[in-house]
C-alpha cells in the first residue's frame, strides 16, 4: 500500500470518528451480517474486513465525497436547490444511495445484497444516524449510506475469506 493510500484511509477513519461512527460501530454490523453463515466468525476477523475495504481508493473518494457534502449541508453553505434535497434527506434525491455503489461493489455483487438489507433494516449506528438526521440540525444524508456500504463491503469480503479456508 502507497503512503497516500495509507494517509487516505486514516483520514477516512477520522472523518468517519468525528462524524460519530467508530470502527466497532461498524464491527458490530458486519458480524451480525455474517455470524450466522460463519459460525467461527470473530470481531478481530470483522475489523480486518473493514480495515481492507477502506484501504480502496474507490471507497476512499466515495467516503470523502459523501461526508463534505453532509457537513456542507449542515453549515447551509449549498447551493439551492441541493441544499434542500441534501439537508432534508428527500427521498426522491437518491444520490447518497448512488455514491455508495462504489463501496458496496468492491467486494462482488454480494455486496449489494447486504447494502439493500442494512439499508432497510438500519442496524446499530445506521438507525441512530438516520434518526439524528432526521431529529437534529445534524445531516447524515450521506453518511448512512456509507456506514451501510462500508459494513457491506466487509461482510461480503469476511465472506470470501470464509470460503477460501
Ligand atoms: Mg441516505
Amino acid at each position: 500500500m502507497n503512503k497516500t493510500t495509507q494517509n487516505m484511509k486514516d483520514i477516512c477513519i477520522q472523518l468517519l470518528n468525528d462524524r460519530g461512527v467508530t470502527i466497532d460501530d461498524i464491527i458490530d454490523i458486519v458480524y451480525d451480517l455474517q455470524k450466522k453463515y460463519v459460525p467461527t466468525l470473530t470481531r478481530d476477523v470483522c475489523g480486518e474486513a473493514i480495515d481492507r475495504v477502506l484501504g480502496k481508493r474507490e471507497v476512499q473518494n466515495a467516503i470523502l465525497t459523501g461526508i463534505e457534502l453532509d457537513t456542507l449541508a449542515e453549515k447551509n453553505l449549498l447551493s439551492e436547490p441541493l441544499q434542500s434535497l441534501i439537508s432534508n434527506d428527500n427521498p426522491l434525491y437518491g444520490i447518497d444511495e448512488i455514491l455508495v455503489l462504489s463501496i458496496c461493489n468492491v467486494y462482488g455483487s454480494i455486496g449489494l445484497t447486504n447494502f439493500g438489507y442494512v439499508d432497510k433494516v438500519k442496524p446499530g449506528i445506521i438507525g441512530k444516524l438516520d434518526a439524528m438526521g432526521k431529529a437534529t440540525n445534524k445531516c447524515h444524508t450521506f453518511m448512512d449510506d456509507i456506514i451501510g456500504a462500508v459494513a457491506a463491503a466487509a461482510a461480503s469480503s469476511v465472506a470470501h475469506n470464509a470460503e477460501e479456508d
